[in-house]
């Protein structure tokens, strides 16, 4: 059996690693359009400040593939896929690949946005080492020292955090009325926002940029508000959530609405084409986090081994950051949960920035926040499962 894997970010190497677990003989192939080696984005912000080598980003030589019987073909596209023959096109070598089973794990693309001004220079978004490399530069040859990053989530505040280790002058500005809208509820959002701002980081919520200035091809010069004010700032950049990458299946009648549609087994409407990661869709819901890929790319390979795995129901929201000093942990949806008939059980203390909030519902650990120093394993363990209430008394006010 020939399985080939588009993508080499967490989901096809996950899928590569898991496949190879278990089966020596099929042929494993992974084929991607950047030059590197899996890497982690994650680690994308330290390494535009140096304080990660490019050695240090890549977790894997071309020994380890070559051991593992992994063949990896890099700085290759695939623009095409031919379901009928079991082939797809690879575009720099203007050459045709069969498969038997054909794994997509293509990942997704930052939203970039032109606001009214598409042609400027300075304006960035952060995906990959290239964007890393670029915006490096533009740092250094240009004398920034005014950035303004779009988006609020969890992206913006960790490249934030990162930039003043350049000694950049860093706003965040976030649409919504505040941070992390999607993680936080109101009151832990503020309370963030008051540690980020001891931390120097000017943060604007519920501010909407209406322009970009500057002129064609010359340097970006700043951004007008909605609310008609004029800021200066040398360097934008936008992270403001991911596009999932579907055009290479554009061709094929593979069923795509904002990502590539799949099964409770991860198959798309072709049972020999699987997708997994930041390019699926799976009931409506598009996850864009390493948790749902890693899963997702777990049980694709169980299902294309024949080892009969549970049904994929979705992927808990899982999401876990430590920015200077503080460590932030959101579990499942507690901004739904709020709203909901759930119990909360919390220990809060805002000179110390530190909140635990945890959501129950039928004795069942629905959501849960930690800010500040504190264990996490205890809620990520029994996420979604039955506790003892004592216990999770204890554990909010360990
Ligand atoms: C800076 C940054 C920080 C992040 N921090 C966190 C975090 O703390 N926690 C968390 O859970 N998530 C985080 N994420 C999100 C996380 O990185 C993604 O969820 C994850 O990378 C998705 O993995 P993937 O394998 O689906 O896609 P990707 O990592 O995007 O990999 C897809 C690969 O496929 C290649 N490809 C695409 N199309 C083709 C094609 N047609 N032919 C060949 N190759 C192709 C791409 O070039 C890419 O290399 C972060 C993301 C970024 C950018």
């Amino acid at each position: 059996m020939k399985i080939v894997i588009i993508g080499n970010g967490i989901a096809g190497q996950t899928i590569a690693e898991e496949i190879r677990k278990h089966n020596s003989d099929f042929e494993i192939f992974v084929i991607s359009k950047e030059p590197y080696h899996y890497y982690t984005r994650i680690f994308l912000p330290s390494y535009i400040i140096g304080e990660k080598s490019l050695e240090k980003l890549i977790l894997h030589s071309d020994e380890w593939y070559k051991n593992r019987n992994i063949t990896v073909k890099l700085n290759k596209q695939i623009d095409q896929i031919d379901r009928v023959n079991k082939k797809i096109h690879i575009r720099e070598d203007d050459t045709w690949f069969n498969y038997d089973k054909l794994v997509i794990a293509a990942g997704s693309n930052a939203r970039k946005l032109p606001f009214g001004n598409s042609d400027v220079n300075g304006v960035f978004t952060l995906r990959n080492i290239a964007n890393a490399d670029e915006i490096r530069k533009y740092i250094k040859d240009n004398n920034v020292k005014d950035v303004l990053i779009m988006g609020g989530g969890l992206l913006g505040i960790e490249l934030g955090f990162h930039l003043r280790e350049l000694q950049l002058n860093i706003a965040i500005c976030e649409i919504a009325p505040y941070l992390l809208p999607r993680q936080l509820d109101r009151g832990t959002s503020k309370l963030l926002q008051k540690y980020l701002e001891s931390k120097n980081l000017e943060i604007l919520c519920d501010v909407a940029v209406e322009k970009i200035l500057g002129n064609e091809n010359e340097k970006v010069s700043g951004v007008k508000l909605k609310n008609g004010m004029e800021r200066k700032f040398d360097m934008i950049l936008q992270q403001m959530g991911i596009i999932p990458e579907i055009s290479l299946v554009h061709k094929s009648d593979i069923k795509t609405e904002k990502g590539i549609i799949v099964n409770e087994y991860l198959q798309t409407n072709d049972p020999d084409i699987y997708a997994v990661g930041d390019c699926v869709q799976f009931k409506g819901n598009i996850w864009g986090i390493i948790p749902a890929s890693r899963e997702q790319a777990i049980l694709a390979a169980q299902h294309i081994l024949e080892l009969n795995p549970e049904p994929y129901k979705g992927t808990f929201w899982n999401t876990r950051l430590k920015i200077a000093g503080i460590k932030l942990t959101c579990l499942g949806t507690p901004e739904e949960d709020e709203k909901k008939e759930t119990t909360l059980i919390e220990s809060v203390n805002e000179e110390k920035y530190l909140c635990r909030k945890v959501r129950i519902e039928n004795n069942e650990i629905k959501s849960a926040i930690l800010l500040g120093p504190g264990k996490d394993n205890f809620f990520l363990k029994n996420l979604g499962k039955k506790v003892d209430l004592d216990e999770v008394k204890r554990k909010v006010n360990e």
